[in-house]
Order: structure tokens, then sequence, then C-alpha cells
């Protein structure tokens, strides 16, 4: 069984498959608090659900991108059941993980998209570093900043990890509303930082605090 929060049809707002229309399966429960968190409601609320049931929740929809995000969703443990039935309906199907749990037990094909915490979010001791060790080359890390400090904290971790040679996408994403993307974007060039910024699509379509999208 698995306590789920939401299962919609959106833009995904995100990662190197911003603009995409996406499933988005959202597990209930996080054991971090990041200060600048905006999906605070998931932390409780929720209903149980079979990972069958689940599946055919997204299989209703006509969509070959699906993606497991949270709270923190390698909490559950039947979330590894859930991850590769879903990768055996032939979708692509994106983690969004915290990166304060291993993911060593992710299955093979599943797209990891783990955050690495800066400072500001309170959490950044928490960051599982073995993590930076064992991504596959279509992962992606995400970088979420609220300042200057965020920024040097991010740019230093990619490059004594080299992230940028060994997955996807490096991704810098300001705290809307906090820091400017255009202060991000100047810092960027500044470095020739080999990195991608990234603006959350969806609080740009809908208003930020609309749920379900
Ligand atoms: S890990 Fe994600 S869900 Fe958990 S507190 Fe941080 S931003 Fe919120």
């Amino acid at each position: 069984m698995l306590t789920i929060n939401e299962i919609f049809y959106s833009i995904q707002g995100e990662s190197s498959r911003v603009g995409q229309p996406c499933v988005f399966v959202r597990l209930t429960a996080c054991d971090l608090r990041c200060s600048w968190c905006d999906t605070p409601y998931a932390f409780d609320e929720g209903r149980k659900m079979s990972v069958g049931d689940v599946v055919a929740a997204v299989e209703r929809y006509p969509c070959r991108l699906v993606e497991i995000t949270g709270g923190e969703p390698l909490l559950q443990e039947d979330v590894y059941e859930l991850m590769q039935r879903l990768s055996g309906t032939g979708r692509t199907v994106m983690l969004e993980t915290g990166g304060h749990r291993s993911i060593a037990r992710v299955p093979a094909g599943v797209l990891k998209i783990v955050d690495v915490k800066c400072p500001g979010s309170g959490e950044a001791d928490k960051n599982d570093w073995t993590n930076l060790d064992i991504l596959a080359a279509g992962d992606e890390v995400k970088f979420v900043m609220k300042d200057r400090a965020d920024y040097e904290f991010a740019r230093d971790v990619i490059v004594r990890y080299a992230l940028a040679d060994r997955v996807a996408a490096v991704l810098m994403s300001p705290v809307h509303g906090v820091l400017e993307p255009r202060a991000l974007s100047e810092w960027m060039l500044a470095d020739h930082l080999p990195a991608r910024l990234q603006l959350q699509l969806h609080k740009y379509i809908w208003p930020a605090d609309t749920r379900g999208v």
C-alpha cells in the first residue's frame, strides 16, 4: 500500500522535460522541513491506495511521461514496486527525491532528479553525498537557491563532483518570489557555470499557490 497525496495531469514545470504534459503522483510524508517548501500539504494529507490502483489511475491519462514526487517518495517501501510497474507500462518514469535518502535501489531506467539541499533550506546537513557517486547519465541534479550563499554552495558542489560531465542536466532553481531569476542568471553567466536555469513554469502559468498543477 501507498499513501498518496494527489495524482494529477499537468504541464511539467521543472527538469529537462519542462513544458511537456506529465502525470504526477505525489506521495505523502517528508522527513525534511525545507524553509521554502511549497508542498507542506503533502506532509500528512493523503489516502491509502494499492500499487495497482495507482498504476490504474496513471493509465487513465493518455500520457507517456509520469513523475513520482512528494513529499519524499523514497520513504514508502512500496514506491519501488510502483516505479517497476510504471516502467513496465512503457512510460518514461521520473523520480523527484530530496537527496537525503539513498537512491541505490531505484530501478534502472527510472530517471532520477536528485536535490542537493543548499544551506538556505535549513536541511543541508541531511544531504546523502553518496547519491552523487551513483548517478546515471540520464539523471538530473537540482539545486534550489534563495540567495548568493546558496549559489556559491551549489557552484562548489557542481565543480567538486564534476556534475556537468556526468548527468543529463544540472538544474539551478531560484526560490520563487525570493531570489530574482535575473540575479541568478547573471551569476551563472559570470562564472560560465555548466548548468541550466530552471524556473518553475507552472507558477507562471497558474497562480503560484495552485495545487494539482
Ligand atoms: S524535501 Fe521536498 S517536500 Fe520535503 S520539506 Fe523539502 S521541499 Fe518540502
